[in-house]
């Protein structure tokens, strides 16, 4: 039996049905509820351990659902929404969820994600204060202030480094671009999406063995970046 209780929350049927459905054959606990007040009130009681949150609910936005349960609780909110603007997403991932699902989606994709997200809450349960962050070659020396790739040192501008770590302290999350200026230089105007591509792109040079198919950090366009865990 799968120990991870989620709360899928979703007012369409069929949605809810598949969602359920794909749980229950992979050992998945889970409660749902049907709207926006009814997820707060599960969250608070239940206590879950990932939030499934359709962002369309009859009775409040789910961005506001979002912004409710961060009042108390940093449990992970992969959202699910059938408007393909990312707008939602970006205002979503702003208020403090971790990820997101665009209907339609497949099980697979379900499940992809719930996998990602399990992961973080291992490793979150492991302690993330670790001096050392290792991911495939890449090891960041924190107290030193090095990365390294393999045996190499790498050669990062300050500003690499901070976006470096900024990515690396949340590697499995959607970080939005408005997120990363904000952390990395303070600020979060449009012209700085603009820098914050041109900083990634010496980043990704330095990081990835091929630029073009990146393994470590992935694009998401329009909406911002995210480390994946490597192999
Ligand atoms: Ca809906």
């Amino acid at each position: 039996m799968n120990k991870i209780q989620i709360l899928v929350v979703e007012d369409d049927a069929p949605v809810r049905n598949l969602i359920t459905t794909t749980l229950k054959a992979h050992d998945y606990r889970f409660a749902t509820a049907v709207n926006g007040s009814g997820a707060v009130m599960e969250a608070a009681s239940r206590n879950p351990d990932i939030i499934l949150l359709d962002l369309g609910l009859p009775d409040m936005d789910g961005v506001e659902v979002i912004e409710k349960i961060r009042n108390w609780s940093n449990v992970p909110i992969i959202v699910i929404s059938a408007r393909s603007e990312d707008s939602d997403k970006i205002d979503a991932l702003d208020a403090g969820a971790d990820d997101y699902l665009t209907k339609p989606f497949s099980v697979e994709e379900l499940l992809a994600r719930l996998r990602v997200t399990t992961r973080r809450l291992a490793l979150m349960a492991a302690g993330s204060r670790d001096a050392v962050f290792v991911n495939g070659q890449l090891r960041i020396d924190y107290a030193s202030g090095c990365a390294y790739l393999g045996e190499e040192e790498m050669h990062l501008t300050p500003m690499e480094y901070r976006l470096l770590c900024l990515l690396a302290q949340n590697v499995g999350k959607v970080l939005t671009h408005k997120f990363i200026t904000q952390s990395v230089w303070g600020s979060s105007w449009e012209k700085d999406v603009g820098s914050l591509r041109v900083f990634m792109a010496t980043l990704r040079r330095k990081l990835e063995r091929a630029p073009g198919a990146p393994q470590y950090i992935q694009t998401h366009i329009g909406i911002g970046y995210r480390m994946v865990r490597v192999e």
